[in-house]
């Protein structure tokens, strides 16, 4: 992981407005106990490794949790320039 914990937790990667209720959304960083695929490139994760879980209530589904790899994370905090390029060691 190249930056703090809580900059990944804080990504909003996908705290995308569907209907104005992601204040339900929580996120954290988890060390994986069975193999996930990422929710963004669909990769698949091995068990132990971390990744960023999100879970959310959907209206009529209730809750629903999907796991985003670290890269993929990384690459919307460069992307969305919330970091810059080059600066972190
Ligand atoms: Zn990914």
């Amino acid at each position: 992981m190249k930056y703090p914990e809580e900059m990944y937790i804080d990504s909003q990667i996908f705290a995308v407005d569907m209907d104005g209720s992601e204040s339900n959304l929580t996120e954290k960083i988890v060390k994986i106990r069975t193999p996930h695929s990422c929710c963004v490139c669909e990769k698949q994760i091995p068990k132990g490794e971390k990744m960023l879980n999100q879970k959310a209530i959907v209206e009529g589904q209730g809750w629903c949790s999907c796991y985003i790899c670290i890269p993929c994370v990384e690459n919307w905090l460069e992307e969305s320039g919330q970091v810059e390029d080059g600066e972190v060691e």
